[in-house]
C-alpha cells in the first residue's frame, strides 16, 4: 500500500509511519509542524518508501501518484495545546478533515480518521461503549477539540454515505510513549518531567479523576488492523485498565526514584471525571487488545523522558 498520514510528524502519526514502513508499505507523511516535530521523523529521512510533505491541511492539497489509504491524524491533541490553538484546532478538524477526505475521494483511497474519547465528553456512561453519544459542553474550554472531533466524525460518515469513500473511525483513548512532547501539558509527560527534575508533581483537583493509559505500540497495532478490517462504524482503541491520576503520579515518582512531592492545584473546568474504554468491539472485530502493561510501558518510556529532560537542561544553559 501507499499511505498518506496527515499529522505524520506528531506523536502517534510518526509511530504509524514507522509501523507501515516496517511492514513494507510506502508512506507520505504530511505535517505543518504546528505541534508535530521534525525530530519525530528525522530517522526516516533516508528510508526507502518514505516521503515528507510540509503542508497545513486546512488548505487544499494533493499528493502525486497512487494513494491507497489516507490516515487523518493531524490535530493539536493535548488540552494545553488546543486551548492555545483554539481556532486552529477547529479548522483542522473541519476544513482539514474535509481536505483529507477530498484527497481520499479523488484517489479512491480508504480513509481512516483519528477520533478521540473526548467525543464522549465528561461521560455519564462508564466504561464508554461506541454506542454512547456523549456528554459534551459545546462552549466549554475543551469544546474546540471535542466539537471539532465530533463534527469530523459526522463529516466522515457523510462522505461515506454520499461520496462513496470507504471510511474507518478510531476513537483513541489516552495513549503514551516516546515522542510525546515533554511540555505538552498532559499529565504523563508533565509528571515525568517534574519527577525527573525533582519538582513538585502538580495534580489538578483531588486526583481521583481516572484515565486508562495505552502504550503507543498497542494503539498503532489496533489502528493498523482497523484499516484492513471491514468495520465502518467507530471503534474504541485504548487500554481498559483504569487508574486515578494520583495513582499515576505515585507510580511515576516510584519508577523515577524521585523525591518529588505531590501538590494539588485547582481542578480544570469540564475535566472528565472518569474514562475507560469498553474494547469489546475491538476484540470482536479486530481480534485486538493491548498487550503492554502499564509497568512495562512506563519503563519503556522513561529513557526517552530522561533524554528530553537532559536536553532541555542543556538548552537552558546555552541560552
Ligand atoms: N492533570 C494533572 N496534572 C497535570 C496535567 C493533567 O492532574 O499537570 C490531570 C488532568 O486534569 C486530567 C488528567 O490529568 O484529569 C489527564 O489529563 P491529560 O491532560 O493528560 O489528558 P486528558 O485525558 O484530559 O485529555
Amino acid at each position: 500500500m501507499r499511505v498518506v498520514i496527515t499529522g505524520g510528524a506528531g506523536f502517534i502519526g510518526s509511530h504509524l509511519c514507522d509501523l507501515f514502513l516496517s511492514r513494507g508499505h510506502q508512506v507520505v507523511a504530511v505535517d505543518s509542524f504546528l505541534t508535530g516535530s521534525p525530530a519525530n521523523i528525522a530517522h526516516l529521512s533516508r528510508t526507502r518508501g518514505f516521503r515528507f510533505l510540509r503542508h497545513d491541511i486546512t488548505r487544499p492539497f494533493s499528493v502525486p501518484g497512487r494513494v491507497d489509504a489516507v490516515l487523518n491524524f493531524a490535530s493539536p491533541a493535548s488540552p494545553e495545546d488546543y486551548v492555545k490553538l483554539q481556532v486552529e484546532t477547529l479548522r483542522v478538524g473541519s476544513a482539514g478533515t474535509e481536505n483529507a477526505l477530498l484527497l481520499a475521494a479523488k484517489k479512491r483511497a480508504r480513509f481512516l480518521h483519528a477520533s478521540t474519547s473526548e467525543v464522549y465528553g465528561d461521560p455519564l456512561e462508564h466504561p464508554q461503549r461506541e454506542t454512547y453519544w456523549g456528554h459534551v459542553n459545546p462552549i466549554g474550554p475543551r469544546s474546540m477539540y471535542d466539537e471539532a472531533k465530533r463534527y469530523a466524525e459526522a463529516l466522515v460518515m457523510a462522505y461515506r454515505r454520499t461520496r462513496g469513500v470507504e471510511t474507518r473511525i478510531v476513537r483513541i483513548f489516552n495513549t503514551y510513549g516516546p515522542r510525546m512532547r515533554l511540555n505538552d501539558g498532559r499529565a504523563l509527560p508533565q509528571f515525568f518531567g517534574q519527577a525527573l527534575r525533582g519538582e513538585d508533581i502538580t495534580v489538578y483537583g483531588d486526583g481521583k479523576q481516572t484515565r486508562s493509559f495505552c502504550y503507543v505500540s498497542d494503539l498503532i497495532e489496533g489502528i493498523y488492523r482497523l484499516l484492513q478490517s471491514d468495520e465502518r462504524e467507530p471503534v474504541n482503541c485504548g487500554n481498559p485498565v483504569e487508574i486515578t491520576i494520583l495513582q499515576l503520579a505515585k507510580e511515576i515518582i516510584a519508577l523515577t526514584g524521585s523525591r518529588s512531592w505531590v501538590v494539588h492545584r485547582k481542578a480544570m473546568v469540564d475535566d472528565p471525571k472518569q474514562r475507560r474504554p469498553d474494547i469489546s468491539k475491538a476484540k470482536r472485530v479486530l481480534g485486538w487488545e493491548p498487550r503492554v502493561s502499564r509497568a512495562e510501558g512506563l519503563a519503556l518510556t522513561l529513557p526517552y523522558f530522561r533524554e528530553q529532560v537532559a536536553r532541555s537542561r542543556k538548552g537552558r544553559k546555552r541560552s
